[in-house]
């Protein structure tokens, strides 16, 4: 009875669609596409229908498809994700530039899942107050982060393995598990700064995309996924 109740609970809490570590630690060979858990309107007006739509079902779905299949041409389906990641640098450029897309994309949708927008737990919003100052000038510094990125990539909101929440960014689709990136650690928000996300609405105005995002950021997901990364330190 108690377990059942308690199974009850976590599910009840749980906001991620799915468990990053899980995402991360499957099976190649047990990936399946990544269910969008929302209608492409649902993230109007600051990102349109038509943009999700493409980016979603074309885009994300293209990166999975050819990761899947390099994966199993070259018979990697028994590892996952992580440990794809963590020697990225001995596979062929197509492992890590699609399955770099496919994990990124699953990130990048989460955190905008519609939601508790005002949900940052009290622990992460101690955390960046000690490191930043305020959540405003971690919103600057990765709003910074993402118009330097020269062409396109991501930019970062990382635990890193101090313990410390780090900004940075990376280009085209790496990703800071990889052992290619100079930039490390575990990611708690990626902002995708390729032109497909943003250039049906914004033309060539990445910052007011950039500016737009936050008013779409799940923050009791960047909460969630803060406290699985603090466990894995
Ligand atoms: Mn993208």
């Amino acid at each position: 009875m108690n377990r059942i109740i308690i199974t009850l609970l976590a599910t009840a809490v749980s906001v991620l669609s799915m468990a990053q570590s899980t995402l991360l630690r499957q099976r190649v060979s047990d990936l399946n596409f990544y269910q969008l858990p929302y209608q492409y309107t649902a993230l109007e007006p600051a990102i349109d229908a038509l943009t999700v739509e493409i980016h979603y079902s074309k885009h994300h779905k293209a990166y999975f498809d050819k990761f899947f299949k390099q994966a199993s041409d070259l018979k990697l389906t028994d590892k996952s994700l992580k440990e794809i990641f963590e020697k990225v640098s001995e596979y062929p450029t197509g492992i890590r530039n699609n399955g770099g897309g496919y994990y990124n994309h699953v990130l990048y949708w989460e955190i905008l899942k519609p939601g508790n927008r005002k949900g940052l737990s009290p622990t992460l919003n101690k955390v960046i107050v000690e490191e930043f100052g305020s959540v405003d000038n971690l919103i600057a510094q990765m709003n910074d982060a993402a118009l330097k990125r020269f062409g396109s990539g991501w930019a970062w909101l990382v635990l890193d393995d101090n313990g410390k929440l780090k900004i940075g960014s990376t280009p085209n689709q790496d990703n800071p598990l990889m052992d290619v990136s100079d930039f490390k650690g575990i990611p708690l928000i990626g902002i995708d700064v390729w032109e497909h996300a943003y250039y049906l609405k914004y033309q060539n105005k990445r910052a007011e995309y950039v500016n737009s995002i936050w008013s779409l950021i799940n923050w009791e997901v960047v909460s969630q996924l803060y406290d699985e990364a603090v466990k894995k330190q």
